[in-house]
């Protein structure tokens, strides 16, 4: 193509821009003309922008300065391979994390540091947070310890900050999901194993009731007081379970040897039976071919001989299978007796038998149990004591089982009526002990009260008569450092006030 004059050139351009309904930026001139010209102009370099990034450059560190004045040589000397040697060098220093330096910044905010206060949170909030992550993951652990390392650090730059955040939360996220699926398939495991011991106890009601609440106390949302109840029944149940076991082993060798020496003798009589038979059958053959008295005579002798030693045998052998029966009897008897206290022992161990609710030990247990939690959390807790109101009337008046049948439905509506975390124990006769969690001394009073009032509605019936059954109740909310010993004992003190006041009320300690 015949070269042709730049104004024959701009002209055209301007013609084609027009033609192709183009807006008449730089750009497209420039492109327009190089067509028609057949020529590649320079890509114009973009300085202004350049320079303008340049100005949001964090440059306080030495290796930060270099950059930077290599980044405004390069603008100057319009040098990409200059530019991109800078990009690579800040991209380095963000790798290392010695030199923590921040590789891209907020725009209006090159150097922004976090408030020592707030970095201090966010580095306690990660320490806090850490636990709870188990030490499965040491990846987490190791970026988490260099964040809190960071953070305490004077002056920490949010733009590291920012990217130091991010990776930990990409990883965190990870370890939070690796931890929930590890507490479900835990969770999943446990059920298995109290499924098992339902199905291996399937003959013994004690056993098959733990493995039920084990299963319903072991099903989320689980709380620390759960796992607790878990681990207790638990325990009763390894006992029981160790117990039953070496019992059974105990009592199944006793019976093997009583069916081998009921064996051995029933041997001893056959062949003793045996060896009569062969006797009379000589005896009998003999008698046949005699042919005289003299000769029946001995013959006789050996019979009657015989059969006295037969007779003889037999009779031993029967008062020997009648000891043996009677000591089995008495084996399987002490068997029985024992499986029995056994039942007892297991079912009185935490529980009290007539109303189900704790017993002394139980309410021990649940007591420090509850005071640590208490202190823990700074949670208030209360204890009340509540005594039936004149309960020797209605054994006097109704006896004494239809006095135990108030006692269980009282604990019955107790259950029903409070909170599923309140605890109920059975502190004497007719004494109870409520320990309720997360109370104070006024709620506690309250739901006190709203116990009285539902024990009212829900009538304790003796066939067709309605009994009312009142009580008595102190409340006292543990202090700082009182002992549950001292507590229930205040609110013993408010229960007799009660008493004093007329009965069927509530006073707080
Ligand atoms: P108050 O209103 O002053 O408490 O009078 P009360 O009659 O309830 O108190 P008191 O202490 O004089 O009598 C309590 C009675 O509770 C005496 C006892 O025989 C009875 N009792 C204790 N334990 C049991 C139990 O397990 N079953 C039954 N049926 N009665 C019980
Ligand atoms: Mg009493
Ligand atoms: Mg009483």
């Amino acid at each position: 193509m015949a070269e042709r004059p730049p104004y024959e050139i701009a002209r055209e351009t301007l013609k084609q821009l027009s033609t192709r309904r183009l807006a008449p930026t730089p750009e497209n001139y420039l492109a327009i003309y190089d067509e028609i010209a057949g020529v590649r102009s320079a890509t114009p370099f973009p300085e202004a922008q350049l320079s303008h990034i340049l100005r949001l450059i964090p440059g306080q560190t030495p290796a930060q300065k270099r950059l930077l004045g290599q980044f405004e040589k390069a603008i100057a000397n319009k040098d990409w391979s200059g530019l991109q040697s800078v990009l690579v060098g800040y991209a380095n220093l963000g790798l290392s994390p010695a030199a923590a330096s921040p590789v891209e910044l907020p725009p209006t905010a090159p150097a922004a540091t976090l408030p020592e206060d707030l970095a201090e949170l966010l580095a306690r909030l990660i320490d806090n947070t850490l636990p709870a992550l188990g030490e499965d993951d040491q990846r987490v652990h190791g970026m988490a310890a260099q964040l809190t390392t960071f953070l305490r650090e004077p002056t920490p730059l949010i733009s590291t900050l920012m990217l130091m955040l991010g990776n930990f939360t990409y990883r965190l996220s990870f370890a939070t999901e690796d931890q929930a699926a590890i507490r479900t398939s835990l969770l999943e495991l446990l059920h298995m194993v109290f499924e098992n011991i339902a199905v291996l106890s399937a003959d013994d009601r004690w056993l098959q009731g733990q493995a039920e609440a084990l299963m319903t106390a072991s099903t989320p949302p689980l709380t620390l007081r759960r796992l607790d109840d878990v681990q207790l029944r638990l325990k009763d149940v390894i006992f029981k379970q160790t117990e039953a076991k070496a019992r059974s082993m105990e009592a199944q060798e006793q019976m093997k040897d009583l069916l081998a020496t009921f064996i051995e003798r029933l041997a001893q009589i056959t062949a003793s039976s045996t060896t009569y038979q062969g006797t009379m059958e000589r005896c009998a053959d003999l008698i046949g071919k005699a042919s005289s008295l003299q000769e029946i005579a001995p013959v006789l002798e050996e019979a009657m001989s015989a059969t006295r030693s037969m007779a003889l045998d037999t009779k031993l052998t029967h008062t020997e299978l009648l000891d043996l029966r009677e000591r089995t009897e008495a084996k399987r008897a002490e068997v029985a007796k024992l499986q029995q206290e056994l039942d007892r022992a297991s079912a009185q161990a935490r529980h009290d038998p007539l109303t189900g609710s704790l017993n002394r030990k139980g309410l021990d247990e649940a007591m420090e149990r509850e005071i640590a939690r208490s202190r823990r959390m700074g949670a208030p807790l209360c204890f009340a004591l509540l005594d039936i109101d004149n309960f020797k009337l209605i054994n006097d008046r109704l006896g004494h089982s239809v006095g135990d049948a108030a006692l269980v439905h009282l604990a019955q509506v107790t259950r029903e009526v409070m909170r599923p975390q309140d605890l109920l124990a059975r502190y004497g006769g007719e004494e109870f002990v409520l320990l309720l969690p997360d109370t104070t001394v006024d709620a506690g009073v309250a739901a006190m009260t709203r116990l009285q009032r539902e024990l009212t509605t829900r009538f304790f019936l003796q066939g067709s008569e309605k009994i009312l059954i009142t009580f008595s109740a102190g409340v006292a909310q543990l202090h700082d450092s009182e002992t549950s010993f001292d507590a229930i004992k205040r609110a013993d003190q408010s229960m007799y006030l009660a008493k004093r006041s007329g009965k069927n009320r509530v006073m707080a300690a």
